[in-house]
């Protein structure tokens, strides 16, 4: 049985299945430990698919999106679920973002030691959060950036949260939903083949403007991409059958881009090789 363990930091429900639900469905598959922490309950979101239109939905989404999350844990494969229990602080600007209970509005020590809490009870070798422009502003996935960087200093400190449990001190921190050039560029390009419009245009002119991270991890997901596909379709009333996410079937997209992109941010196993040109092919490279 293997010791080797890894925690995701999501934002909202549905996170966790946009940006590596198949890496965590692969590395479940290999016996290895996977934990989820959603910080908030989602409930700021829209109803984008009108299926899914509900009464209930309308006025409690947070219950509806309590059951999607639980579906689409079922689906990826993640043993452990931890809700943060932060409201979800909309998009920004919205008048979510004032609210006294949302993640955003959260005092910044107290929500890295719930974390924090959370890593030394699960001991993950590998954490991973998103990069600070991830999500383009949204202040809950700032805040997954912010407490995942600190959570990641301060678990093996034994000065931070000393009723928090045993210090663990975690090896690698990742961000996932990187802006993948090679991932936008491929896809990109089938959309132009099919004649259609690509919505990857916007992102490659976000490119453009402003560099993304460099992808210094991909992992091989050929035979679990269609993990993603299912997981999101678990957010029903966040994901109409008509999203550009299924736009493009499973196996051609298994001929594509068969992989998931990752940015090592912070090792404590010393920096990659200094201008490696060769990707890692695993988040557990090293520590295996
Ligand atoms: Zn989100």
């Amino acid at each position: 049985m293997s010791n080797l363990s890894i925690l995701t930091v999501h934002a909202h429900p549905d996170d966790e299945s946009s940006k590596g639900a198949a890496t965590i469905a692969r590395y479940r598959s290999e016996g290895i430990h996977t934990v989820l922490v959603c910080c908030t309950g989602g409930e700021a979101g829209d109803i984008l698919n009108e299926e899914a239109d509900s009464h209930e939905a309308r006025t409690d989404l947070a219950s509806v999106r309590h059951r999607e999350l639980d579906e689409a844990v079922r689906i990826i494969g993640y043993e452990t679920v931890y809700r943060l229990g932060y409201r979800d602080s909309g998009m920004p600007g919205s008048e979510h973002n004032a609210h006294p209970d949302c993640f955003a509005q959260a005092d910044l020590d107290e929500a890295t030691g719930r974390l924090v809490a959370i890593v030394r009870a699960e001991r993950p070798q590998v954490m991973v959060a998103y990069d600070y422009d991830h999500g383009r502003g949204h202040p809950d996935h700032i805040r997954v950036h912010e407490i995942g960087h600190l959570a990641f200093e301060r678990a093996g400190d034994p000065a931070w949260y000393p009723d928090a449990g045993d210090p663990w001190e975690p090896k690698k921190l990742y961000y996932t939903g990187v802006m993948s050039r090679p991932r936008v560029e491929k896809m990109h390009a089938w959309f132009e083949e099919q004649g259609e419009e690509s919505p990857y245009h916007r992102w490659l002119e976000m490119m453009a403007e402003r560099e993304p991270k460099p992808v210094t991890t991909q992992v091989a997901v050929h035979d679990w991409m269609h993990i993603t596909r299912d997981a999101l379709g678990a957010h029903r009333t966040q994901v109409p059958a008509t999203a550009t996410w299924f736009r493009i079937d499973a196996e051609t997209m298994r001929t594509l881009y068969p992989w998931e992109d990752y940015h090592l941010a912070e090792s404590r196993l010393g920096p990659l090789p200094e201008g490696s040109s060769t990707f890692e092919d695993d988040l557990f490279a090293g520590l295996r």
